[in-house]
């Protein structure tokens, strides 16, 4: 069994970022919009931060108070869409309830989607135009690629169905020539499709969903949930040991998934930069 170390790829990923955006002539700009105080939303933010400081970005952070309005909100957005020296823009979600996610990601210009959550990127992502792709799934193909997993004629399972990751992993495996089955929690036979598979992604948020003897001896198993197990520790849907012992090839968590996400929107954001510039 090898394992996906996520870790290790997102490190090489963001020196190669850094390098590449101390050569524009404006550093790259990245607006982190958080509303509320959602305390694993913070974790994110300053995550984010410390990310732009290694890729040498320059980065700006806006919190809005938990009862912030629509309004607000957009007018903000409409703000850094306008400005020069911001290239990408993210709204941390999930949003407080009674603010409308979808109208504030619409919002947000196409050219500083930088979150690839705008229905445009989906659109693009769809029919294989480019743009800027999500950064969960993206990040995954990426670590695929670094490891020589090639999914083409595989068959693959994603495990969960949402817009920010489940769908466009299923697009991204699909657009790489694999056999897709997308799974959710209507899926009556789930232990059945996902032992078929080559290529197993869990993407739901329950852990030791996905037991050993769901999988394929030989599969790739990605896990891309962050769960906290009774003691409090981080994990995700796989019960990692016994399906480690099976698998040609295993993310852990932590270390697999999470920081290719975060090197992605570095990715994303110096990609956002040069488009800017007029340099890609
Ligand atoms: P989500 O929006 O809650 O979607 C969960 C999906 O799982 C839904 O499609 C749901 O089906 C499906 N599901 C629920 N119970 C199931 C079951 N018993 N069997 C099969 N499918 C089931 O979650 P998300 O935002 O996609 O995130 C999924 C997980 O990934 C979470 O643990 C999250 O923390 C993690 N995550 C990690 C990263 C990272 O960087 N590593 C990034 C994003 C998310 P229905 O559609 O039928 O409800």
């Amino acid at each position: 069994m090898t394992l996906l170390n996520g870790k290790a790829l997102a490190a090489k990923i963001k020196e190669r970022v850094r390098e590449e955006a101390a050569t524009l002539p404006r550093r790259p700009g990245l607006a982190v919009v958080l509303v509320g105080n959602d305390p694993a939303s913070r974790v994110y933010v300053t995550s984010k931060r410390k990310d732009c400081e290694e890729c040498g970005f320059y980065s700006e952070e806006y919190a809005l108070l938990e009862d912030a309005t629509q309004a607000e909100l957009l007018e903000l957005v409409e703000t850094l869409n306008g400005r020069e020296d911001i290239d990408g823009i993210l709204v941390q979600l999930p949003l407080p309830k009674h603010l409308n996610e979808e109208a504030v990601i619409e919002a947000i210009s196409p050219q500083k989607d930088v979150d690839g959550f705008h229905p445009m990127s989906a659109g693009n992502l769809l029919i294989g135009r480019p743009g800027f792709l999500p950064c969960t799934p993206a990040g995954v193909m990426e670590l695929l690629d670094e490891y020589g997993v090639d999914p083409a004629g595989k068959r693959a399972a994603v495990v969960g169905r949402s817009n920010i990751v489940g769908k466009p992993m299923a697009l991204l495996l699909l657009r790489r020539s694999a056999t897709v089955t997308v799974c959710h929690s209507k899926t009556s036979n789930l232990a059945e499709i996902c032992s078929q598979a080559d290529i197993l992604v869990s993407a739901v948020g329950r852990t030791k969903l996905i037991t050993a003897d769901m999988v394929k001896s030989g599969a790739v198993v990605v896990d891309v949930a962050m769960n906290r197990d009774e003691n409090g520790r981080l994990c995700g849907d796989v019960d990692y040991a016994a399906v480690a012992s099976k698998a040609s090839f295993i993310t852990p968590v932590p270390g697999g998934v999470g920081p290719m996400t975060r090197a992605v929107l570095m990715q994303n954001t110096l990609l956002a930069a040069k488009q800017h510039q007029n340099l890609a």
